[in-house]
């Protein structure tokens, strides 16, 4: 049996009809930028996540920009992030013309090492973009300690943690702002790119559906210059069909989680997930560290297996970076753990065949 890394068309035909009329409906009344089923689920979101304003917009990527301009974050400014994540959370940062500052990552959860934070600190840092990676919630009490001392703002890239938790509170509702992506593969994927910022802060909120839409307050009123970064309508509507799943959709991914972990322990050449205390992991991935990837990965394509890396180079050592000349011995967790990830097959819809034939190639 083969198993996929992901396999979005199973989820499709789970909740086909539904999907189908929504995107119908949505042609129909040629709702296509923004208006009505956006705005449906702009509102389902917010009330999902426990904050006041959810913005959607066209990606995760713009949504952590904007929220950063909205912050009133630009040039000279510098910001604190994870050695390891997607590009998006360091680009954005340049994208404004901020500087991002690397923080290495902590060797247990893999999110970013609050203990290191404080000494990446300058006159200069503005804020913290904290990562949920892989699903795993960040060191959110630690981090809001450091950003209240030092007073800085806290924005929260939840573009893998979709519902996470730490002592029992949502991902998103600890910093100022929270920035989401829907693209396809995440944990609520959307049929194309979209992403969303939610935030308690009225004025956040404001400025960052101004800048999503031209820096329009209302039609032809342009108080600055913004961009075009909204929610196509079918994308709005295939969320909103999607998100009633999402728990249920996330119990599955803990399950099969928990079902790896149960039969691989034991397994002493492979390193397995941790769970922080008193949170909920959502596994957007399962990533498991093994001395020697590059064989592991090939066996198991061999047999039918398909895996991946998140990442196969940590931020700060990417090509783009190399200007800034950053060392293995300044992150060195992240130096190290490049080398060793390997994310295995994980989406809600995975069978105990599935997981047992993983398992077993694992296992060989
Ligand atoms: C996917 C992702 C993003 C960006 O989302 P897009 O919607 O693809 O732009 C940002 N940060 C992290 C950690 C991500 O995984």
């Amino acid at each position: 049996m083969s198993v996929p890394f992901v396999d979005l068309y199973a989820q499709y035909l789970t909740i086909k009809s539904e999907i189908d009329e929504a995107i119908g409906t949505v042609i129909r009344e040629t709702a296509f930028i923004s208006g009505k089923y956006a705005a449906q689920f702009e509102q389902a979101f917010a009330a999902y996540t426990g904050q006041k304003y959810c913005i959607a917009c066209g990606n995760g990527t713009d949504s952590i920009e904007m929220l950063l301009q909205a912050m009133g974050i630009g040039v000279g400014d510098e910001v604190i992030v994870p050695a390891i994540s997607w590009i998006s959370t360091s680009e954005a940062v340049s994208a404004i013309g901020a500087t991002p500052v690397f923080v290495d990552i902590d060797p247990e959860y893999y999110t970013l090492n609050p203990a290191l934070i404080e000494a990446a600190i300058t006159p200069r840092t503005k804020a913290i973009i904290p990562v949920h990676l892989y699903g795993q919630a960040a060191d959110m009490p630690a981090i809001m300690a450091i950003a209240s001392r030092h007073n800085l703002r806290v924005l929260e890239d939840c573009a893998q943690a979709h519902g996470a938790m730490v002592g029992g509170k949502m991902v998103g509702t600890f910093g100022d702002c929270a920035s989401f992506s829907f693209y396809p593969g995440k944990n609520l994927g959307a049929y194309g790119d979209a992403g969303g910022m939610t935030t308690n802060s009225e004025e956040i909120a404001t400025t960052a559906r101004m800048i999503a839409n031209h820096g329009q307050q209302g039609k032809h009123n342009h108080l600055r210059e913004g961009r075009n970064s909204r929610l196509d309508g079918l994308q709005g509507a295939i969320l909103g069909v999607k998100l009633p799943y999402l728990e249920q959709w996330t119990a599955a991914r803990i399950a099969h989680a928990a079902r790896y972990t149960e039969l691989l322990t034991g397994a002493t050449h492979l390193a397995l997930p941790a769970t922080r205390p008193d949170s909920r992991h959502v596994f957007h991935l399962y990533v498991i560290r093994t001395a020697d990837r590059k064989a592991l990965q090939a066996r198991l394509h061999e047999v039918g297996i398909e895996t991946a890396v998140h990442y196969p180079t940590a931020l700060p050592f990417l090509k783009c970076y190399e200007h800034r000349g950053f060392t293995p011995a300044q992150f060195p967790v992240a130096a190290q753990y490049q080398h060793e990830i390997l994310s295995i097959p994980m989406f809600a819809e995975l069978t105990e065949g599935q997981i047992q034939t993983v398992i077993a190639a694992l296992k060989a």
